[in-house]
C-alpha cells in the first residue's frame, strides 16, 4: 500500500496560498514513493487542480444529492468538474459544528463514490469518550455507520482522527494509535470483505514533521491527514519527506 499524506486546508487561504501548493507540488514530484493530496477551500479548487502537478486535489465536503435546492452546498459532481479526485466526508468539525450523523456521512460518501471520487471518511472519538474508555467502541460504530455499500479499496480511505487531538498539539500514544488502527482494519474486513485489507487507514490529529515518522511505524497506519501543518510548505514538506524516507 502506498503511503498517503493528505492536507486539509479547511477555511484557510485566499489565492495567495496557492504559492504554497506550487512548492508542495515541486517537492512531491521528488518523493514519488508517497501519494500527496491537498483539500483546499472550494473557491480554490479549480485553480489548485490546474497547477497541482502530481498532488491530488480534493474537496472538504459534498452534499449527498447530485443537484437541487440546497443553498450553499456543493455536489460531488461539481467537485469532479472542478478537478477534484477525492472528498473528505464526516470530518469531526462537520460532525460537531453541523451535526453530521453517521447516516449523513455515509450518504455523502455514497454520492462521492457514485461520482467517481475517492471518499476520505473520518471517524474518531471525542475526549469524554476516550476518558470513559469507550473510544474503541465509538470508533467501530462510526465506521460501521459511515462506510457506504459501494466502497472498495480503490475508492475508500479511512482517517482515524480523535477529535481531542485535532489542532491541540496532543496526540494519542503510539500504542493507542496502533490499537485503534488494528480495530479499524478488522472492522473493514467485516464490512467490505477482503477489499478491506487494502483500504488505506490514515491517522490525523496534530501530526507534524517531528512525530510523523514514529506514527507511520504503528500497525495499520498507511498515512496521515494533516490540518494546521499542511498550510505552509515549510511545515508540510518535512512530513512528506519523512513519510518518503519511511516508505523507502
Ligand atoms: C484535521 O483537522 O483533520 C487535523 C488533523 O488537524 P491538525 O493536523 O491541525 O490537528
Amino acid at each position: 500500500m502506498r503511503t498517503l499524506i493528505a492536507g486539509n486546508w479547511k477555511m484557510n487561504g485566499g489565492r495567495a496560498i496557492l504559492a504554497e501548493l506550487d512548492r508542495i507540488a515541486a517537492a512531491a514530484a521528488a518523493a514519488p514513493a508517497v501519494d500527496v493530496a491537498i483539500a483546499p477551500p472550494f473557491t480554490l479548487l479549480a485553480e489548485a487542480a490546474a497547477r497541482a502537478g502530481g498532488v491530488v486535489i480534493g474537496g472538504q465536503d459534498c452534499h449527498s444529492a447530485p443537484k437541487g435546492a440546497h443553498t450553499g452546498c456543493i455536489s460531488a459532481g461539481m467537485l469532479v468538474e472542478m478537478g477534484a479526485r477525492f472528498v473528505i466526508c464526516g470530518h469531526s468539525e462537520r460532525r460537531a459544528e453541523f451535526g453530521e450523523s453517521d447516516a449523513l456521512v455515509r450518504s455523502k460518501a455514497h454520492a462521492a463514490l457514485g461520482a467517481g471520487l475517492t471518499a476520505i471518511v473520518c471517524i474518531g472519538e471525542d475526549e469524554a469518550e476516550r476518558d470513559e474508555g469507550r473510544a474503541l467502541m465509538v470508533v467501530a460504530a462510526e465506521l460501521e455507520g459511515s462506510v457506504p455499500p459501494n466502497a472498495n479499496a480503490a475508492n475508500l480511505v479511512i482517517s482515524y482522527e480523535p477529535a481531542w487531538a485535532i489542532g491541540t498539539g496532543r496526540t494519542p500514544t503510539l500504542a493507542e494509535i496502533g490499537e485503534m488502527h488494528l480495530i479499524i482494519r478488522a472492522k473493514l474486513l467485516q464490512l467490505i470483505g477482503e477489499e478491506g485489507a487494502r483500504v488505506r487507514i490514515l491517522y490525523g490529529g496534530s501530526v507534524n514533521g517531528t512525530n510523523i515518522a514514529a506514527i507511520l511505524t504503528c500497525p495499520e497506519v498507511n498515512g496521515a491527514l494533516i490540518g494546521g501543518a499542511s498550510l505552509t510548505a515549510d511545515q508540510f514538506l518535512p512530513i512528506v519527506q519523512a513519510a518518503a524516507n519511511v516508505s523507502q
